[in-house]
């Protein structure tokens, strides 16, 4: 049920209680009840008015000087200014951005968006090159108007990648130059892993992994780690194995998990901004609560959790995690049709021998053989 309806049931059935005592009690009870009950809806309209206009709540992201709002933009769909100056002014500051989302449409986007109050909002961006390469780092900042971003994260899916030298080095570079003020770690594959090794390395100051509710158990311990050493969480990808209707119930739940500081979500119209604003003001009861973890529960088996189990142990070298990424972005409703093509146009799976040990191997049951088919009949 989203987060409008829900309100609107909860006033209901309030309003509906009154007006059945006042029926059974008589007149001037009946009166009395009812300017009760008109006092509660007006309490609930203002309740809910509250909810989409009242100021959303900013935290702060770990150990940094930032303070993001607890739900934030993510731009890989591309959306106009528009949208973004809507979320602006609904006090949403954080946009998380890449020159690869949309074709390098989003960039250029997010910029005009913030032309003239860079200073009032946040932004992440998404480093896709070598931890060295200062040529399309500056064309970065130079598209979004900016010389240096709040926070810069690298992309790395493969431990073996957190572990290397170069990305310390590089941040400690471009941070002297003043390209950005904090680095962070956007991952979605062998995600746990490359979180845990993040810690180690000791130069990160957020992590924006892939997270849903069927990871809770999985992440607990690293996620209650990055938070005792100062490390600020961006959730992303969080639709996983919810719909459109039941998404925004999750909404607090995760924003219950102490070491969360934002959601980064692809909200691509003003109604979602809208709902996902209401959602993150929404508490839940104990009986939707258990309805979340029943759905979580059932997310566990068949769906992936991005541990790279398949990439690491494919003959091929075939990017399967990524794969399942793509088929993740198709199935969430339809809702990132064109990232899932965009992104499965830069895999090479030709190497796929259809062994099928990517289904044998996977923890959790995942039919990436039926995923790898539907994608290829899609997009090849
Ligand atoms: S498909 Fe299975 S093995 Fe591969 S990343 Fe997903 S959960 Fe892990
Ligand atoms: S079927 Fe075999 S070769 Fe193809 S992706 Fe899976 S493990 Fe790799």
């Amino acid at each position: 049920m989203n987060a409008q309806k829900q309100i609107s049931r909860r006033g209901f059935l309030r309003a509906a209680g009154l007006i059945a005592a006042g029926t059974v009690a008589g007149t001037s009870v009946a009166k009395t009840l009812s300017s009760k009950k008109t006092k509660e809806i007006k309490k609930e309209k203002s309740d809910e008015k509250q909810k989409t206009t009242g100021k959303l709540q900013l935290r702060k992201l770990g150990k940094t000087d930032l303070k993001l709002s607890v739900v934030s933009v993510g731009t890989g769909g591309g959306q106009s200014p528009q949208v973004l100056k809507y979320a602006m002014k609904n006090g949403i500051n954080f946009f998380h951005t890449s020159t690869g989302y949309a074709g390098g449409k989003a960039i250029k986007n997010v910029a005009k968006a913030i032309k003239g109050q860079q200073d009032k909002v946040i932004i992440g961006l998404k480093i896709t090159w070598a931890p060295d390469d200062d040529e399309k780092m500056d064309a970065a900042l130079k598209i979004l108007g900016v010389d240096s971003v709040d926070i810069a994260f690298f992309n790395l899916h493969k431990v073996s990648d957190v572990k290397k030298d170069k990305y310390k080095k590089g941040a400690e570079r471009w941070k002297k130059m003043g390209k950005f003020k904090y680095i962070g770690l956007t991952t979605h594959g062998e995600m746990k892993e490359c979180m845990e090794e993040a810690l180690k390395q000791g130069f990160y100051d957020a992590f924006m992994p892939s997270y849903n509710l069927t990871m809770q158990k999985d992440c607990a311990n690293v996620l209650a780690e990055a938070e005792k050493q100062g490390v600020g969480i961006i959730l992303m990808k969080t639709k996983r194995q919810m719909n459109s209707e039941n998404y925004w119930q999750s909404v607090p739940k995760y924003l219950s998990i102490p070491a969360v500081t934002t959601i980064n979500k692809t909200l691509k119209t003003f109604a979602d901004i809208n709902k996902m604003i209401a959602a993150s003001k929404e508490k839940l009861t104990p009986n939707e609560e258990k309805e979340i973890e029943k759905i979580a529960a059932m997310g566990m088996t068949g769906h992936c959790i991005m541990c790279g189990t398949c990439s690491k142990n494919c003959p091929q070298g075939v990017p399967v995690a990524d794969m399942m990424r793509c088929a993740d972005y198709y199935m969430a409703d339809n809702e990132y049709y064109e990232v899932a093509r965009e992104t499965y146009a830069q895999l090479d799976i030709t190497k796929c021998t259809d062994c099928g040990k990517c289904d044998q191997i996977c923890p959790n049951n995942v039919p990436v053989k039926h995923h790898k088919n539907k994608l290829k009949t899609l997009f090849a």
